[in-house]
């Protein structure tokens, strides 16, 4: 797909060049829709530490471009099994490898981890330098009227216009407090109590102790009070090791990282088998501990204000116990970038009916109306699935491996071209209803809900989308 005609009827503005913000770049530009990403750092950068992607995720990656997927398995490790396995680990009277007590299949090379500044690195290959503004940090929209683009300040003083902001910025999202108003509660996220250990251990370091099998697959180490999460990176070179640990206390470190040491690891997995210590062993001896934020607590009632919207993080931040908080805004990602497409592609035409701020409203509504259950339930999903992990719910193995397998179904088995189909259809339903009284058309067919495309709805919307 071609990046060289931009097409200056519709311009997008990203605002956060993460995995996401990048990830719908490239979606436009592989439909030549015009777009720019505002990025308040210096360059592109992501933390040191893996990424594993869901299946629901590839399949999102394709939708947007197959290059995203073709650059994720570029950087991914294969698993040398496609399984996923879970072990109950915290009984420190128990033998030196703790037994697994739970094993899902996650498809032919499914579920695959990557050095996360790799697989940004090469989805920015895939963005031409000048279409990502570096040092931009987004500080207000203004909204000038629907005849006038929007407005975007900046905080050296800079400004820059667009017909549609999106909001990509993170977990401490500024699009998201102008979308719902700083004083909202969903403008801010909030501590789970829970933190995180993260460390990437040499490969030959870890594999004398862990084994072939354990080293280069999939492995949650769950128990009383923490849980533990392995597997592969860098071409197979790195293990990477995130330890959860169970927090009473509020987080008052301004920043979402601290210092640690290696020994308060040891200490919060004291409990565990000699095994999962022996991992915790293997960690360097300064360490980082991650605060876990999510906005489960105060979900955001909408991602959308007028011609400003969010995805990703900024939209549904979610606890990390799922591993799947960036595939659901690459999800987002593949919704939005479809209607985008439309609304162009409407717009583009100069016999259509519809102007561009009513075009963009009506797929904003769409987009809402798609995403927000899904994500929101991922929130919810995230947090508990993590207290599961550590006994907070239950201790019982055939209920623990209920909840992990029904739970991680509804998120890897999620049909992305069903989703775009209903998109479609949604957005189709609802421009025909800026125009078209459904009483005054009774030749309009309506199955399960939804408008059928006939050539009168066709001609009504100027476009050719595909229900
Ligand atoms: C320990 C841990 C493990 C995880 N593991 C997984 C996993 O295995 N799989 C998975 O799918 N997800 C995982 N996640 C979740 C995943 O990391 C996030 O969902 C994802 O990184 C969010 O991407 P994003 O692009 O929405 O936001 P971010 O990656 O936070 O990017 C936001 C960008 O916006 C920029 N920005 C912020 N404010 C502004 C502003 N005002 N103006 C301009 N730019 C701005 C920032 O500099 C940044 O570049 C994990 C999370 C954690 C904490």
């Amino acid at each position: 797909m071609s990046h060289s005609t931009q097409n200056e009827v519709l311009d997008v503005a990203i605002v956060g060049g993460g995995i996401v913000g990048a990830a719908m770049a490239i979606g436009l530009l592989a439909r030549d829709i015009n777009v720019t990403i505002y990025e308040r750092s210096n360059a592109f950068s992501e933390v040191g530490a893996g990424i594993g992607f869901t299946p629901n995720a590839e399949s999102a990656m394709k939708v947007l471009d197959p290059a995203i997927h073709a650059a994720f398995k570029k950087v991914a490790v294969q698993n040398t099994t496609d399984w996923f396995t879970w072990s109950n680990s915290g009984n420190r009277e128990e033998g030196d490898l703790d037994e697994p007590i739970y094993k899902m299949y996650v498809g032919e090379r499914g579920f695959e981890g990557c050095h996360r500044a790799e697989f940004l690195n090469e989805m920015l290959n895939l963005i031409p330098e000048n279409r990502v503004k570096f040092r931009k940090s987004l500080v207000a929209v203004e909204d000038r009227g629907d005849d006038k683009k929007l407005l975007m300040r900046f905080q050296d003083g800079t400004t820059a216009q667009a017909d549609l902001v999106v909001g990509c910025d993170g977990i401490h999202s500024k699009v998201r407090r102008l979308v719902l108003g700083d004083n909202h509660p969903a403008a801010h996220a909030g501590y789970t109590h829970k933190y995180a250990f993260r460390g990437l251990v040499p490969m030959e370091k870890a594999l004398p102790l862990l084994g072939h099998e354990r080293a280069y697959n999939r492995h949650m180490y769950m128990g009383p009070g923490a849980h533990m999460l392995t597997f592969p990176v860098a071409s197979g070179l790195l293990l990477n090791v995130v330890a959860f640990v169970h927090d009473e206390a509020e987080w008052t470190e301004e920043k979402l990282t601290a210092m640690a040491t290696k020994q308060e690891a040891v200490k919060a997995f004291e409990n565990f088998t000699p095994f999962t210590r022996g991992i915790i062993d293997l960690l360097p001896e300064t360490l980082h501990r991650w605060a876990i934020f999510d906005m489960a607590a105060n979900p955001a009632p909408t991602y959308v204000n007028g011609r400003v919207c969010l995805a990703g993080d900024a939209a549904h931040a979610s606890a990390p116990h799922h591993g799947a908080g960036a595939g659901m805004g690459i999800e987002d990602a593949a919704a939005l970038v479809e209607l985008l497409q439309a609304v162009h592609s409407q717009a583009a035409r100069a016999a259509c009916p519809h102007r561009l701020p009513e075009l963009l409203s009506a797929a904003l509504a769409t987009y809402d109306h798609i995403r927000l259950e899904r994500t929101q339930w991922l929130m919810q999903t995230s947090r508990f699935v993590g207290e599961m992990y550590e006994w907070q719910h239950s201790r019982d193995p055939a209920q623990i491996c209920h909840e992990i397998d029904s739970r991680s179904r509804q998120i890897w088995s999620y049909n992305i071209d069903e989703m775009i189909r209903q998109t479609r259809q949604d957005f189709t339903r609802r421009l025909w209803a800026l125009h078209a009284p459904v009483s005054d058309n009774a030749h309009i067919k309506f199955q399960t809900g939804f408008l059928q495309q006939t050539p009168v709805v066709d001609r009504m919307l100027c476009t050719t989308l595909t229900v």
